[in-house]
């Protein structure tokens, strides 16, 4: 039997991001959606065991589409939900290592979240705005990701990512994309971003 991926739970309840996200939103998200790619990525591989054994014809090509697909979308929320806290937990300014780096390499925080939420709002169709960290220049890396693979920094740890499928806020916030974007910074939860970040900075 292939190794199977597990759904992992959320690390607060489902109404925590209120009013910011709310608890409708969270349970789709988590429950269906991110269930949905651990679904898919067991699924692909599963497949992909059974044609190596002979007991099964696949296309190779999009089954390994499919696996990929899945698995980034099962990471990508895997980081996504510890990412956020409730308010007052999440929101207000990053400290330590983190508001260093980004005075460093993007001149301070307000710069940073002006051109993330920039990169966030301005995704086409689905995707993610991704925060990434690259030791070989010891510089923090952003990134715009077009559905949850496209784009991807091969090796780069990812230490912030935003959601803006419309999964992600459509029952809330309709097609505004842009408050949605805004909004989310109130639940941000910088003390997961930074520890992300010492784990990775040498
Ligand atoms: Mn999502």
């Amino acid at each position: 039997m292939a190794k199977t991926y597990t759904l992992p739970p959320l690390p607060y309840a489902y109404n925590a991001l209120e009013p910011h996200i709310s608890e409708q939103i969270m349970k789709l998200h988590h429950d269906k959606h991110h269930q949905a790619y651990v679904n898919g990525a067991n699924a692909a591989l599963d497949k992909l065991e059974k044609a190596r054994a002979g007991a099964m014809q696949i296309d190779l090509k999009g089954t390994l589409r499919d696996l990929s697909f899945n698995i980034d979308g099962h990471k990508l929320h895997s980081i996504f939900w510890p990412n956020m806290a409730a308010p007052g937990k999440g929101g207000g300014s990053p400290g330590g290592k983190l508001a260093d780096r980004m005075t460093a390499d993007f001149g301070g925080v307000d710069k940073f979240k002006a051109q993330f939420s920039d990169a966030a709002k301005a995704v086409e169709g689905s995707g993610w705005a991704l925060l990434c960290y690259d030791g070989e220049i010891n510089s923090l890396v952003m990134t715009q990701v077009e559905k949850q693979n496209f784009m991807e920094l091969a090796e780069l740890p990812i230490l912030l990512g935003l959601d803006v499928w419309e999964h992600a806020y459509y029952l809330q916030y309709w097609n505004d994309r842009a408050k949605y974007v805004e909004a989310w910074w109130n639940v941000v939860n910088w003390s997961d971003v930074d520890g992300r970040l010492s784990k990775v900075v040498k």
